[in-house]
């Protein structure tokens, strides 16, 4: 098995994301939908975060882009995402990076999964509306599972 890279392991502190971006939705600000996570919904977010956003940034070593991150069930209506959608668990976001190609982070993230540096359920590239969609669920599909917590 390949090393896992230094990591913090802490949640949000001292880390790339807040959970502010990893909720913010303008969909949902312009239609007065509430997108609150609950704990569990937080706690999910925080793993997604300690097992795959933070550990593609600091490899990509630029900034990235949420689009979109938890999605509570009527702001999941609202954007048309499917019903059993990762994003309102918690477990997924859709990033894009500040600089650089879409497809060149897209590559970095897929080379860091056959590395073993982090884990993905889910993982695509939707080059038309400019994201990449990953999701973590530790417990449905524990393929890596030294860094799983
Ligand atoms: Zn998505």
């Amino acid at each position: 098995m390949p090393a896992t890279p230094p990591h913090r392991g802490g949640g949000w502190e001292g880390g790339f994301f807040s959970l502010e971006e990893l909720t913010y939705s303008l969909t949902a600000q312009q239609r007065g939908i509430e997108n609150i996570p609950t704990e569990e919904h937080k706690r999910n977010l925080t793993r997604l975060v300690d097992c795959v956003l933070d550990r593609v940034r600091a490899e990509w070593g630029s900034p990235i882009i949420v689009t979109s991150g938890y999605r509570c069930e009527a702001l999941n209506k609202a954007v048309g995402g499917v019903t059993s959608s990762y994003h309102m668990r918690g477990m997924a976001a859709d990033i894009r990076p500040q600089r650089g190609a879409l497809g060149s982070l897209f590559e970095c993230i897929m080379g860091m999964f056959m590395d073993g540096d982090i884990g993905l359920t889910e993982c695509y590239i939707d080059s038309e509306k400019g994201f990449i969609h990953v999701a973590y669920d530790a417990q449905a599909f524990n393929v890596w599972p030294f860094i799983s917590n």
